[in-house]
């Protein structure tokens, strides 16, 4: 664990909000992907040092969805970059830090994911992510 991947932002809209980032901000739009497991569109922005994701719900029954109806648009997690996601989890654990996911699943991108508490951080919802 020592830098962070991505940020990640929860959106109505990946079509309406994704202008400000490219014609606004000047980031590179990367791509757009689908993530069946969590009923999410992802368009992936480079911004240098750091990812974007925008999330944009695709049903109701979207964790980003409830997250929307919840607090509105604006930061869902934040995503830090692990070589070694399982022994992370493990360190992390021991170090009383509780996981949502205990084992990683697969999310955008095809990376290895697991989601800490955000009673565990201060209210922040933090993501393991792990890439080839
Ligand atoms: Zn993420």
């Amino acid at each position: 664990m020592k830098q962070i991947d991505h940020i990640g932002i929860a959106v109505e809209s990946i079509a309406k909000t994704l202008p400000f980032y490219t014609d606004v901000l000047k980031f590179t739009y990367l791509k757009t992907e689908i993530v069946e497991s969590e009923k999410v569109k992802v368009a992936f922005i480079d911004c240098g040092n750091c990812k974007i994701e925008l999330l944009e719900p695709l049903s109701n029954e979207s964790p980003i969805a409830k997250f929307l109806a919840k607090k509105g648009e604006g930061i869902h997690h934040i995503a830090i970059k692990t070589a070694d996601i399982l022994g992370d989890i493990r360190f992390l654990t021991d170090h009383n830090v509780k996981m949502i996911n205990e084992t990683p699943k697969r999310g955008a991108g095809g990376a290895n994911i697991a989601f800490l508490h955000p009673k565990s951080t201060q209210g922040v919802l933090m993501e393991l992510c792990e890439k080839e």
